[in-house]
């Protein structure tokens, strides 16, 4: 029987709450589908501020490095003891840490719009089409964000200020590699963002990713310059299917795609770093944060976690049945009217207003079904 360890880290505020519905959510695919999930659970955030000082405890992170792939939660209450300094405060000190700590180059943000929560989405229901799916692939290491030098200087009469856009062939090819894995389990059509009118980077990334794109003949390439995908990503998302971005304009686009979906509460996110065989090592967390003005309030949409949970049996442990059956649990618990106050509109028939719990169990329910 396959097996996998999974640290589970709720973090802060709404954290251990939609947590915990994600871990009843994969004990029962684990039944369903036959393998043994090892979920160890460990502190991390103010919660490891709390319990060890730390944000990032050495327990925590000695787990992380003992396991297979992390189920987090998010970290963060800006209302905790302002003395503490930004290095020290979970944003950095747990997140950026692991970020660095595991190599977490590619990141995958899906972007799906149920028809039955069309009214979420700010389109109108033309634009929508037969439903929204997108998946967003950034670059999350490279870039604008990192290239040296980076500064500001003093210049006869004002100052300047400098960022440098640096990208190397091997960087671009193993995002394309990943983006290109994950269309061929998609609807196997890829779109490459650039800026190749205008930037050398744009050009080198065209040149590679058509490269690499060859190793993938079912998987259909076409390329779009940045300033068009943002226009297109309004004016007919359906025409999207696996966007790949590098960092800069993915972390852009992936929040201009994220506002389709209406809510944070049901978007996903999974980083992942090099693979290694049959698996890769990821981390995996809703993109929304703690949401303190709802937190331990039996409020919060779990659905993000949980989806969270279906990503990463996809990516790392390549259990593609079962994380498309939490999926398809998702939709059935939505189609049977189940809302979170988040996605709660009073005037839609038969929608009903239900709680963390509540949501949890119906989707719970699906999988067993
Ligand atoms: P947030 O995402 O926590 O909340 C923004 C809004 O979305 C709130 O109204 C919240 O109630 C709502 N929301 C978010 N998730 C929801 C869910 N699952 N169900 C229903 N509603 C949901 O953003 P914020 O308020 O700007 O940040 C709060 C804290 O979270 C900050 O400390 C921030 O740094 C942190 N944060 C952490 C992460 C992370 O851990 N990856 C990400 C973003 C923000």
């Amino acid at each position: 029987m396959k097996q996998f360890k999974i640290a589970a880290l709720a973090g802060d505020g709404i954290g251990p709450e939609v947590m915990r519905e994600a871990i009843q959510v994969l004990r029962a695919t684990e039944k369903t589908f036959g393998f043994k999930l090892e979920i160890t659970e460990a502190a991390v955030g103010w919660a490891g501020i709390d319990q060890a000082g730390k944000a990032l405890p050495d327990a925590t992170l000695a787990l992380c490095r003992a396991s297979d792939a992390i189920l987090f939660g998010s970290v963060g209450l800006p209302d905790r003891d302002p003395t503490i300094p930004k290095e020290e405060r979970p944003e950095r000190a747990a997140l950026l840490r692991i970020r660095k700590e595991f190599g977490l180059f590619a990141n995958l943000r899906p972007v799906h719009l149920p028809k039955a929560l069309a009214h979420a989405c700010p389109l109108t229901a033309e634009r929508q089409g037969g439903g929204i799916d997108i998946l967003v692939v950034r670059e999350l290491t490279g870039g604008m964000y990192f290239g040296q030098p980076k500064k500001t200087e003093d210049i006869p009469g004002g100052r300047r200020a400098i960022d440098t856009m640096v990208y190397t062939t091997p960087e671009i090819e193993r995002i394309a590699h990943v983006a290109f894995q994950a269309a061929r389990l998609r609807r196997k059509k890829l779109t490459s963002i650039d800026k190749a009118n205008v930037l050398e980077n744009g050009i080198l990334w065209r040149e590679v990713v058509t490269r690499v794109g060859r190793q993938y003949p079912e998987v259909a390439l076409d390329h779009m310059f940045v300033d068009n995908a943002a226009m297109q990503l309004m004016l007919r998302p359906t025409q999207f299917d696996v966007l790949l971005c590098e960092n800069m304009f993915g972390d852009i686009l992936s929040d201009e795609a994220a506002a389709l979906a209406g809510s944070l509460g049901m978007l996903p996110s999974a980083s992942l770093g090099a693979a290694s065989g049959e698996s890769t090592f990821g981390f995996y967390e809703p993109a929304g944060g703690t949401a303190p003005d709802i937190a331990g309030k039996n409020l919060a949409n779990p659905i993000a976690q949980i989806l969270s949970a279906a990503l990463m049996l996809r990516h790392s442990f390549a259990l593609h049945d079962a994380a498309v059956a939490i999926e398809a649990a998702v939709t059935t618990a939505i189609l049977a009217g189940n809302r979170t106050g988040d996605i709660f509109n009073p005037l839609e028939a038969g929608a009903r207003k239900v709680g963390t719990r509540e949501m949890g169990g119906a989707v719970v329910a699906a999988v067993h079904r």
